[in-house]
């Protein structure tokens, strides 16, 4: 029985990677430093997997930027804008890979990157490989080839993984019309060919490719595309052994189609989608072996050993233990490095480290597991099974993650709460009446510029260089500068400012039982960015008011309405490792609670509007189409729930960051905000439209102008487009505001894009 990986985190325990490629982006390292620290951290990560005794340890999983991005350049396909770098080349072709990667504006050039988004459910962004009608491939980066080499100078046969054509076609874009993408599969798969041929010559024996649509809903062209494409790998390559991976979701309706493609191995991700085993073993051909995902990839628990060890036998009884492989679920680039990083003296308690895995400990687990399905070694693990065993059956009772108080109030939930008093109608008349604001009344999301200064008072207040008063003493100053700059300015709603906030995700977990944070756990997100996410591990209760005091504190400093701030209950959970050991939708339900109970006391301290932020819940879609109805179900209930708690004159706003709405907009509909202020400037309100056509009754702000980007938008702009929102939008249901919070941006331009926003809607409001 094999033990392998199928991806090592590659930012380095003490992020290195972000270290090395900041220094050499800003000129203070060469490019012999960069690669050198490459070749460093390659050598760390294969050391430590062949130490852990991981059969198949992979390479070509590093990557200086995106491994997607590493995959364009290997096939050749740039488009025509990176040409000019093309050829002056450095040699190492960094510098075209990085202008890629992060645009170029250098020796009379000035080169957009490549546009990012998110791989499938994840936090983690690729780049957007971009195809032309006539695009041509070949190979153009040798990188998975120098990287076998190199694991083999160390004595180590790894097992290059690459991502498979289909899949990588399909996580691209058509950039002119006229063709399907698919249809580039002829000229892209010689490519593919030469590369594996030339892998075979230099000795590699294992390969894994990543099909990671084929757990996703096919159409039939991509289903064909399947079936040509490894039929012609496997002639050109019968000595190669390859282990085709599918993860994040079950096959599914594909079963038959994987189980058939001619490859020696298929992986299955049986944390995501146990239930496909039994599928795919009944369906099995005599030829092929299995690769079972048991080791969660995407979490950061304990591996339950016993569960996995039914899989594994069930898997063994009908195949024999030389046609499977143990592994986790997928790379194990989501998850932190090493949990051996969090010391006793640090955030994590020690209790709750017991119950943890990060990737360094998966690879024992995976290991472990291995051993235990052989009669042979079990023996030899059988202490650690016991472990196991102990430790789950003291994360299952501990009183650090179950409190009945939490348990039963979940219980008590009626239908009633998930409402309003009245209809969005009735409730509307009687917010106009009390709030008294300007036809399309303008405000903002809720941050403004976090400077220098206010991060350094963080800082200094967390290392103790400041006491609490002092801290607090300087964030109300910002606050009041806000203020007071908002009023002179002349926006209808203000803000706090967020001056307080860190995260908007960290703050409120800092806040909650039932969230705990780590020192290293850090996650790669894109490139040199990480970051770090809370672990939700039990019970989710609020013990005092969050957000009270501040907002109260920004309110009694002026007459004009101060919108309360909060976090929604879905994005806290999104952008959080979560419990596995109960339904996210009800972990969700718990952090409602949570919130609705700020909510009330945001409205009893006499804050009139309150916005709650879910830019989240559209990332949380699941794969399958299939599921999305009982998602979207406890999602937008999670969202009532929180905001439902509230008179009908107290104003619920919610904030969105993204501009595809299309298929969610009913459900949007369904959670029932007064108001939402959505991403539009970028496509210039084109998805008002769907706004527009299923007559959203509630109050829409569709940003007028494009916070993402330092350049200070004209009045005139703003005027277009709101004109454009006016003609689809009752005047009655308009506001203005920016497209989101503006804690990246520099007070000077935010200062002058707000002064025109306001001029924008005072015009508006003369011509009407
Ligand atoms: N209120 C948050 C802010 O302004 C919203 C951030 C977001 O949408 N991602 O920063
Ligand atoms: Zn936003």
């Amino acid at each position: 029985m094999l033990t392998h990986n199928l991806g090592y985190p590659r930012i380095g325990n003490h992020r290195e990677l972000k270290r090395a490629c900041e220094s050499y982006w800003s000129s203070q390292s060469s490019l012999d430093e960069l690669l050198e620290a490459g070749r460093t951290m390659r050598r760390n990560s294969w050391l430590l997997q062949r130490e852990a005794g991981i059969d198949l340890i992979p390479c070509n999983d590093f990557s200086f930027y995106d491994h997607v991005l590493d995959l364009s350049l290997m096939v050749g396909a740039i488009s025509a804008r990176y040409r000019a770098l093309l050829e002056k080349s450095d040699g190492s072709g960094l510098d075209l890979y990085f202008a890629m990667a992060r645009g170029y504006q250098k020796n009379g050039l000035d080169l957009i990157a490549m546009e990012m988004t998110k791989w499938f459910d994840t936090n983690y962004h690729y780049l957007v490989p971009e195809f032309t009608k006539n695009q041509a491939f070949s190979l153009t980066s040798r990188k998975v080839l120098d990287e076998f080499k190199e694991a083999k100078a160390l004595g180590i046969n790894a097992k290059p993984v690459l991502i498979g054509p289909v899949s990588y076609l399909l996580l691209g874009k058509e950039k002119e019309p006229g063709f399907n993408r698919l249809d580039l599969l002829d000229r892209l798969l010689p490519v593919y060919l030469q590369v594996l041929g030339e892998l075979e010559g230099i000795g590699a024996q294992y390969i894994q490719i990543d099909e990671p649509f084929l757990a996703l809903d096919l159409k039939d062209e991509a289903k064909r595309a399947y079936e040509s494409v490894y039929a012609e790998i496997a002639k050109a390559c019968p000595g190669l052994t390859i282990i085709l991976a599918t993860y994040f979701a079950g096959l599914d309706d594909n079963a038959r189609l994987a189980a058939s493609l001619p490859v020696r191995f298929l992986h299955l991700d049986l944390v995501r989608a146990p239930a496909q085993l039994e599928t795919v073993l009944s369906l099995i051909p005599s030829e092929l072996s299995l690769s079972l995902g048991v080791v969660d990839g995407r979490n950061v628990w304990k591996n339950d050993f016993a569960r996995s060890l039914a899989l594994i036998g069930k898997a063994v009884e009908r195949l024999g233990s030389e046609r499977v492989a143990v592994a986790p679920s997928c790379s194990l680039l989501h998850v932190p490095c090493d949990l051996a990083l969090e010391k006793d003296d640090m955030a994590l308690p020690r209790e709750i480290r017991h119950w943890l895995a990060f990737a360094r400990q998966k690879l024992d687990e995976v290991v472990t597991l291995g051993g235990l399905a052989q009669p042979e070694t079990h023996k030899r693990y059988a202490n650690s099974l016991k472990e196991n065993i102990l430790d789950a059956e003291s994360r299952r009772q501990s009183a650090l993650v179950h409190r009945s108080g939490v348990k039963q109030r979940l219980a008590s939930i009626r239908p009633a709460d998930l409402n309003r008093q009245s209809p969005f109608g009735v409730r509307q008349e009687k917010q106009h009446a009390v709030l008294n604001l300007p036809l399309f009344p303008t405000t903002t999301i809720g941050s403004f510029p976090q400077t220098d200064e206010v991060r350094k008072f963080r800082l200094r207040f967390r290392k103790s260089e400041l006491t609490e008063e002092q801290y607090e003493a300087a964030i109300r100053g910002e606050t009041e500068q806000a203020i007071r700059w908002q009023e002179e300015v002349g926006l209808d709603v203000l803000v706090h400012g967020e001056f307080e906030r860190n995260d908007m995700v960290e703050y409120f977990g800092e806040l909650l039982d039932g969230f705990a944070f780590t020192a290293n756990g850090w996650v790669q997100s894109y490139g040199s960015r990480c970051v770090k996410p809370p672990i939700i591990y039990g019970d989710v209760e609020r013990q005092a008011p969050m957000t009270v005091k501040w907002s109260q504190y920004a309110q009694s400093l002026t007459s004009k309405p101060v919108k309360g701030m909060l976090t929604g209950p879905v994005t806290i959970l999104q952008w959080s490792f979560v419990r596995d050991d109960q339904p996210r939708s009800i972990t969700t339900k718990q952090i409602a609670l949570a919130i609705r109970d700020e909510v009330c006391d945001l409205e009893k301290a006499g804050i009139r509007i309150i916005q709650i932020d879910e830019p989240a819940i559209r990332e949380g879609l699941p794969l399958r189409k299939a599921e999305w109805r009982d998602y979207l179900r406890w999602a937008v209930d999670a969202f009532r729930l929180t905001s439902s708690g509230v008179t009908d004159e107290t104003q619920i706003h919610t904030h969105m960051c993204y501009s595809e709405f299309n298929d969610i907009i009913e459900s949007v509909a369904e959670m029932d905000a007064d108001v939402i202020t959505i991403e539009t400037s970028r496509s210039q309100m084109e998805l008002l439209d769907v706004f527009a056509s299923f007559r959203y009754p509630n109050e829409i702000g569709p940003g007028v102008y494009d916070i993402h980007s330092p350049r200070v938008p004209t009045e005139k702009e703003m005027s277009a487009l709101l004109n454009r929102a006016r003609a689809v939008l009752s005047a009655r249901n308009l506001w203005v505001n920016p497209d989101c919070g503006l804690k990246t941006r520099k007070w000077p331009e935010t200062r002058a894009a707000l002064a025109n926003m306001v001029a924008a809607a005072k015009a508006l409001r003369e011509q009407t």
